[in-house]
């Protein structure tokens, strides 16, 4: 087979089986294998079709090479170059694009996660704050409580002790007025 290399290096170039629904006949590389079809990217063919020997992934080619398609035109090629141009332009915007976002998400990210340690710290310090006053008002009421029960027991005591007196006073004084007086 005839070979007509160019600028082509088929390792730059990506596998196709031909299942593009076109018919043709694989042709045989000199290793007696059906060489694969292969697409080039180099400035001068670029997306041209070649066959190459299959062997060549594992580094025992016989060098087997075909083209495919035809030459491209002078006009084909310029048009080509013209629209890879502008996908690299396309990308490299997409990725500047990127670079600068980035920082701006993150200093976004930072600013939030800031603003949600300060929410996260006033509730702290409101919940402790709520924390300390019913403790206080819990102290207030029982030493309030406490009192009341100390000024009830004493109030209990000290009826407790009235009473007793009356009852013994009664007692005392009226177990005499019951004797008949002594007659003089
Ligand atoms: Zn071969």
């Amino acid at each position: 087979m005839a070979s007509n290399r160019d600028d082509l290096s088929p390792s730059s170039g990506s596998t196709c089986t031909g299942g593009n629904g076109s018919s043709f006949r694989y042709p045989m590389c000199d290793c007696s294998v059906q060489a694969s079809l292969k697409t080039t990217y180099t400035e001068g063919n670029f997306g041209r079709r070649f066959f190459a020997c299959v062997n060549h992934k594992y580094g025992r080619s016989c060098n087997f090479f075909n083209w495919y398609d035809p030459p491209m035109c002078s006009y084909g090629r310029r048009v080509l170059r013209h629209l890879r141009e502008k996908h690299e332009r396309a990308n490299m915007k997409a990725t500047s694009s990127v670079a600068t976002t980035e920082p701006n998400i993150a200093s976004k990210h930072a600013s939030l996660v800031l603003e949600v340690a300060e929410i996260r710290h006033d509730m702290e310090s409101m919940k402790s704050k709520h924390q300390e006053e019913l403790r206080c008002e819990m102290e207030s009421m029982k030493s309030k409580h406490q009192q009341e029960r100390h000024y009830y027991r004493k109030a209990l005591v000290l009826s407790w002790a009235f009473f007793s007196v009356c009852i013994i006073l009664g007692f005392l004084g009226g177990s005499p007025s019951n004797e008949k007086p002594a007659l003089t």
